[in-house]
């Protein structure tokens, strides 16, 4: 028998089409893939391998995006480069600054999608949360991103290029490990990371190189809502911190507000995560779990929860995150009182369960709660949008 809701949904495989003047975009490109897209353009094969390694260190380290500022590179060659490459960066369609200094970015790909990224500073850290695709396939009853018609897979050139964007805001290159307010990523904008995996793989590869941005794997996180089977594959190939959108402990209700369980149960997620590679007491896994009145807030469901972290003995802290509301939601957030008593009962169970900090409210810039500029698009492009939609998933 079918199963009511989008469960199985295959991420529209589209790549964008290539650039408009036919030039490639550097961004995002492995090392290697440079210095074959140098020699695929007619570059002497030693002299690829030198070039790639100088325009590598100009676009991580310095922050270059011209080929003309690259003074170790013969003058005469900035031209043959930059008639076929480029060192782009998202279009800004709006950014925003909240009062609590919480950055907000709408951003536009070159075939029209718009994405977000926010930068969340604090004393003693600046995060930036990362959108991985346009929209989400999942539809989570309480995310607004699940209820965006159009989805595309973001490109590694998308991905790094928020975090290059977010450098370039914050006047950080070139880049140097002291002093920097962007310290950390999480994957926590729009979109299912492991259902885009190689692109994000490819792109925190990038972004953990030492010879380049140097964030390193510590630092990075990478929220899934239960993706099973890409699970290991995250930890061995990538090796960041997991963290795993729960938000419910009964199956009957994790059914509905993340329809992904009927597909990957509960006791299926918890078992991946006890054997997620390089979780252990010093490296924890942090379960989010978005607070709904009268529908997982119980005391009975943080007893069960504190019962399932032990089961399964895993290093596991608890976040727990005042539901943010958006227009036509199915859910109201609990009362600060239950979110107390939920946090307090998991305590007692021997495990941390902070209460998430609401930022940037005055400008939407929630992570996993970014507003779309769908809302704001008139009904035509709505409609054109939703054709497009249909005739990618064929
Ligand atoms: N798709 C991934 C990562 C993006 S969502 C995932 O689901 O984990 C990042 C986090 O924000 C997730 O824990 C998500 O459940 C949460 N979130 C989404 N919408 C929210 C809302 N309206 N209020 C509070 N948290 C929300
Ligand atoms: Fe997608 Fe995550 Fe939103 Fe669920 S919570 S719809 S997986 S972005």
């Amino acid at each position: 028998m079918p199963i009511p809701g989008h469960i199985d949904p295959v991420p529209v495989p589209r790549t964008p089409a290539a650039r408009e003047d036919g030039r490639i975009d550097l961004v995002g490109l492995s090392k290697d893939a440079i210095r074959t897209a140098l020699e695929g353009a007619g570059m002497e094969p030693r002299q690829a391998k030198l070039r790639s390694k100088q325009i590598w260190h100009w676009i991580y380290n310095r922050g270059a995006t011209d080929f003309a500022k690259m003074t170790d590179i013969a003058k005469a060659q900035h031209p043959w480069l930059a008639e076929r490459f480029v060192i782009g960066r998202p279009d800004i369609v709006e950014a925003q600054v909240s009062t609590d200094g919480t950055r907000k970015w709408l951003l536009k790909s070159p075939d029209g999608h718009d994405y977000e990224m926010v930068f969340i500073p604090d004393a003693d850290r600046g995060t930036l949360c990362v959108s991985s695709q346009v929209g989400c396939t999942l539809n989570c009853r309480f995310c607004h991103t699940g209820t965006m018609r159009l989805v595309r897979n973001l490109t590694p050139g998308e991905i790094v290029g928020q975090v290059m964007l977010a450098r370039d805001s914050l006047g950080e290159w070139p880049s140097t490990p002291e002093g920097r307010m962007l310290t950390n990523i999480v994957m926590m904008g729009m979109g299912e990371p492991l259902y885009n995996f190689d692109s994000v793989r490819d792109a925190l590869k990038v972004v953990m190189d030492g010879d380049g941005l140097a964030l390193s794997k510590r630092r990075i996180t990478l929220s899934t809502s239960g993706v099973v089977p890409m699970m290991a594959r995250c930890g061995e190939e990538i090796g960041v911190n997991l963290a795993v959108s729960l938000h419910a402990v009964r199956k009957e209700v994790r059914d509905e507000i993340v329809p992904l369980n009927r597909k990957y149960g509960i006791e299926e997620l918890l078992q991946a995560c006890a054997d997620y590679p390089g979780a252990n007491n010093a490296r924890r896994i942090t379960f989010e779990y978005v607070m709904l009145k009268d529908k997982n807030d119980s005391d009975e469901d943080a007893r069960e929860l504190v019962r399932l972290i032990r089961k399964y003995r895993l290093p596991a802290k608890v976040n727990l995150i005042p539901f943010n509301p958006w227009p036509g939601a199915p859910y109201d957030c609990s009362t600060p009182e239950r979110i107390r008593s939920f946090s307090n009962i998991v305590f007692e169970g021997g495990i941390s369960a902070p209460v998430r900090t609401p930022r940037g409210r005055d400008i939407d810039a929630a992570c996993g709660q970014l507003k779309t500029a769908a809302e704001k698009k008139s009904r035509a492009e709505l409609d054109r949008l939703a054709e497009e939609k249909q005739a990618a998933l064929g």
